[in-house]
């Protein structure tokens, strides 16, 4: 095997005596991701995890896009395996780097040796090497404190590695490390950024979605559908709770002011929510809400909002600004599907004067006359449960 993938650990080496529990569960994480792309050898030295592809038909490229998405890894390069003498590590560092190396400008070489036989000590296979590349690029000069480019040679039991700096991993924690939550899933910008946001602290994620067909379309469902697949590189493969609401918005409509009708409605998504939660491992409840950005997210009706459940909800965005949003949005690949222009089902009913400064006495009044857990049981019994990703 001539090439391998190199990922550098954050975090979770830090945790003491769980260290190998994250270890575990990042390398789990990793081989899952590997499974479709061809055989591979993965393992843990000294905080950096080695992907060895176990034949050539493995795909590296799509190996190495796919290592960017896993959680609890901070770095990652690829580089190339030769032979263990300073001769074959100065070619490797000639024909796999040359692009780098002709365009930097300033350099250094750094050497690692987990083969204490050797016969050169780390400095001075760097200082060999380093001074050949030296003269060999008339670019290039060497700058040890600096460096626009640094060539790392590691020589290992079997081989000898060659690779540049290595890129920026995902960062956080290895998803499943930190419990499971059940996230509210809409087809709107924010909750697929605060879903990506737990997952990324090492949450292992549900999602639950309410549907108010006929309301709300069949292509707003699967946009929904279409939003959490497009987070299962990231979050590993996801069960999406599809949750029947039409029945619960008439009955609010029929019955409720119209100026409560947003805050009773999420009253219920957080009721079942609960319940799906408790169905399925879930301690936390996630939501995209952001404070203050509509009526039903100001201090009091997230209050309010909060009172029918005694889960933890977790609300990453609560203190960004829509822009910070987006920008997440955009770089982890949901924003182009959030923005098609399907209906919610939040937007079907929209009060013309909502609430924001709900008072709790006042909407459970409200909801006295309703029949609470009859109208909660008839939703998780409508449940429909979709898995996407591989
Ligand atoms: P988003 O961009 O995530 O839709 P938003 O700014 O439009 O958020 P709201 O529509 O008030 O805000 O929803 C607030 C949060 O409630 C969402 O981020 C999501 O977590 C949850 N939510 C809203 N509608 C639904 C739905 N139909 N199904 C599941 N969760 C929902
Ligand atoms: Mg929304």
């Amino acid at each position: 095997m001539t090439e391998m993938i190199l990922l550098k650990l954050g975090e979770l080496v830090l945790k003491g005596a769980n260290r190998h529990t994250f270890e575990d569960k990042l390398k789990s994480n990793i081989a899952r991701r590997l499974r479709p792309l061809g055989k591979f050898r993965v393992y843990t030295r000294q905080s950096t995890t080695y992907v060895e592809p176990l034949s050539d038909a493995c795909d590296m490229d799509a190996a190495y896009e796919a290592m960017k998405h896993v959680f609890g890894v901070v770095g990652i390069s690829r580089a190339k395996a030769c032979e263990k003498t300073r001769e074959a590590m100065l070619e490797t560092a000639r024909s796999y780097l040359g692009d780098k190396l002709s365009a930097a400008h300033t350099f250094k070489v750094e050497s690692k040796r987990a083969d204490k036989s050797f016969p050169m000590t780390s400095i001075a296979l760097s200082q060999w090497v380093g001074g050949e590349l030296d003269d060999l690029y008339s670019n290039l000069q060497v700058d040890v404190h600096q460096p626009e480019l640094t060539v790392h040679l590691e020589v290992r039991d079997y081989a000898a590695f060659v690779h540049a700096d290595p890129e920026p991993g995902a960062g956080g924690l290895p998803v499943g490390t930190s419990g499971r939550a059940l996230s509210l899933l809409s087809g709107g910008i924010d909750s697929p950024v605060a879903s990506w946001m737990m997952a990324k602290r090492g949450v292992a994620l549900e999602m639950v979605h309410f549907y108010s067909y006929p309301y709300t379309s069949p292509e707003a469902r699967e946009k929904v559908l279409e939003l959490a697949k497009l987070l299962t590189p990231w979050c590993g493969r996801l069960t999406v709770h599809v949750v029947p609401f039409t029945h619960i918005q008439e009955e609010l409509r029929r019955s409720c002011p119209e100026d409560y009708f947003t805050l009773l409605m999420r009253r219920f998504m957080m009721r079942i929510a609960e319940g799906v939660a408790r169905r399925t491992g879930c301690r936390a409840v996630v939501t995209g809400e952001s404070l203050g950005q509509v009526a039903s997210q100001t201090m009091d009706a997230m209050a309010v909002t909060g009172a029918v459940t005694a889960l933890p909800i977790f609300r990453p965005l609560v203190g960004m600004d829509k822009e910070e949003a987006v920008r997440i949005a955009r770089k982890i690949g949901t924003f182009e599907t959030s923005i098609l222009p399907y209906e919610d089902c939040c937007t079907v009913f929209t009060p013309r004067h909502p609430r924001t400064r709900p008072r709790l006495e006042d909407v459970e009044a409200i909801e006295e006359p309703l029949d609470m857990e009859g109208l909660v049981k008839e939703a998780l019994e409508g449940i429909e449960r979709v898995q996407v990703g591989g």
